[in-house]
């Protein structure tokens, strides 16, 4: 089969993974034409800003209302570009449409603004609101091409920002979509701009003059972003890649527990940034867990019809991942037990794959692998699951298995990740609540939640007057550095015992009569 995507001159052909077909032909944008998105997104900014929150939060409840409506249209086109299952497909834009009810709700109040205290200036008021930052560079991965894009674009919007999108060259169709929807809904011209081109435009947009980046992508590509938009000091939120790790506790419900591994390392065919990518199980349940794990990934039917379990890999890039890490395990000692071979016809199809006797001395257990594969290792205790799990670069989730609930947060409050779970895996980034982003190589910086919102407002803080004495004490005194009145009043709020603060106030008093 062709490549998914051939370059033609400055045009990028994307085509369908399942068939080969074209899908579309697209212009890779350059420096000029990228800059020409950015101000016109910053002319329409200025509009967007000036309706109020609540208005805002309207029009993006508006929006959650069309994407349901159009649910099984833009579930077909997230399928034709990535070769997912309809019902992955279709998983996308119910997160999107959470997230946006979420903003709906959250939104206005999350954005107010918030009085502050003013310590000793008793006289002042204080307080802060969150400004919109102008343009954001939403730069986005082909794994959720709808769910990531709608859930950036969305709370930057609502955070009154507009954008400019620049979704992978291997989902333009959906980057596409998520604009045009947005346009027709909110109607204000260049309010969401979209990027057409490769890695070369996602270059360009960091130079375009953005006011913030939310990147979505890979570590390797994280690391540049971040080092461009140093440049111009350019604030980034960075959603990089995973290495999720379950922990299998003695005393877990066991079928379950291989039920939610299956389906945690092979849903989305295991091209989930938090893919379970490697279950530590302790030794006494290790055995049982292994015979229920490959038992419960034969059920799994991976094909190219719409109805089945997991559809296809991307592109012939990640099925060459796969069987490169695969093949760097064999040769290091691991054993497949099931699976372990791409599936012949049209289409990048590899077979769900387990594996066992593996360590970390391979790439399968250090590198993100993105494909279906299940990589089960035998510790002798939790403890040594804890420090194998945290031995690696990355830090997105993690998750422990356990009856004892209480004993497994323990356990997970000593992972390093940016989200734990207990009994479950990969199911929080449907919950719009919380927080979603990572620890270490898994990047900085949030996607939903309060957290998420406040990425896309810029805090500015407010002093103003509500007495406005001729002078005032911290300004400049005549003949003085203010020593004696800063030594008082330091006295006065922090001295130790009453008579000190007593004795502070009485010169401080006095300093203020001279
Ligand atoms: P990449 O890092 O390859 O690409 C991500 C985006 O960056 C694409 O739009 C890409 O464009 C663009 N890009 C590439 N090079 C540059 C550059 N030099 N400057 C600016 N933009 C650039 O990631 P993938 O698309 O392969 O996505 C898979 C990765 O994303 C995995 O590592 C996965 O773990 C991670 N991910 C993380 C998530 C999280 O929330 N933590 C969620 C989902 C995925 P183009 O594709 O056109 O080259």
């Amino acid at each position: 089969m062709e490549s998914q995507v051939e370059r033609r001159r400055e045009r990028l052909v994307c085509r369908n993974p399942l068939t080969g077909a074209e899908l579309a032909d697209v212009p890779v944008m350059g420096r000029d034409e990228v800059r020409a998105l950015v101000a016109a997104a910053r002319e329409a900014q200025t509009a967007w800003a000036g309706r109020s929150l609540p208005e805002r939060a309207r029009a993006l409840d508006r929006l959650r209302r069309s994407l349901a409506a159009r649910a099984v249209e833009i579930a077909e086109v997230i399928r034709s570009e990535t070769g997912k299952v309809h019902g992955e497909a279709l998983s996308e834009v119910a997160v999107a449409c959470d997230n946006l009810a979420y903003l709906k709700r959250a939104a206005p109040s999350f954005l107010l603004g918030r009085r502050a205290s003013t310590a000793w200036l008793l006289h002042r008021r204080a307080r802060v609101t969150y400004e919109p930052y102008g343009v954001i560079g939403v730069i986005t991965p082909w794994n959720y091409p709808f769910a990531i894009s709608m859930s950036a674009v969305g709370t930057a919007l609502a955070a009154g920002n507009a954008v400019v999108l620049k979704p992978s060259e291997y989902t333009h169709l959906t980057g596409e979509l998520v604009a045009s929807i947005i346009k027709e809904v909110i109607g204000l011209e260049g309010l969401v701009g979209l990027a057409t081109g490769d890695g070369r435009t996602g270059a360009a947009l960091i130079e375009a003059g953005v006011d913030k980046i939310a990147f979505t992508g890979s570590t390797a590509t994280g690391r540049k972003i971040m080092a461009a938009a140093a440049e111009s000091l350019t604030p980034v939120v960075l959603e990089l890649g995973g290495k999720d790790a379950m922990i299998v506790c003695a005393d877990a419900d066991v079928e379950r527990a291989a039920r939610g591994a299956v389906w945690a390392a092979f849903y989305g065919c295991g091209q989930v940034c938090m893919s379970v990518e490697r279950a530590y199980v302790v030794e006494s349940v290790y055995d049982d867990f292994v015979a229920a794990a490959v038992a419960e990934a034969r059920r799994v039917r991976t094909s190219d019809e719409p109805e089945a379990m997991v559809g296809s890999l991307v592109a012939a890039f990640q099925l060459d991942k796969v069987k490169a890490h695969l093949q760097d395990a064999q040769s290091k000692g691991a054993r497949v037990l099931l699976g372990g071979r791409g599936i012949a016809g049209a289409g990048y199809f590899f077979e769900p794959t387990v594996i066992v006797d593996v360590d970390h001395s391979m790439d399968l257990m250090r590198e993100e692998t993105f494909g279906p594969v299940l990589p089960i290792m035998r510790v002798a205790d939790e403890e040594e699951a804890v420090r194998l799990a945290n031995d690696s670069t990355f830090g997105l989730d993690a998750s422990v298995w356990s009856r004892d609930r209480a004993k497994a947060r323990r356990i997970a409050d000593r992972l390093e990740v940016g989200t734990a779970l207990i009994n479950d895996h990969l199911i929080n980034y449907a919950i719009p609540d919380l927080p979603f982003g990572g620890a270490r190589c898994s990047g900085f910086g949030r996607v939903h939640g309060l957290e998420g919102l406040r990425e896309f407002a810029r805090p500015k803080s407010w002093v103003e007057d509500r007495l406005a004495p001729r002078r005032e004490m911290h300004w400049f005194e005549e003949g003085g550095s203010g020593e004696e009145r800063v030594r008082a009043l330091l006295n006065l709020r922090h001295g130790d015992g009453l008579s000190t603060r007593v004795r502070a106030a009485w010169r401080l008093l006095l300093s203020l009569r001279r």
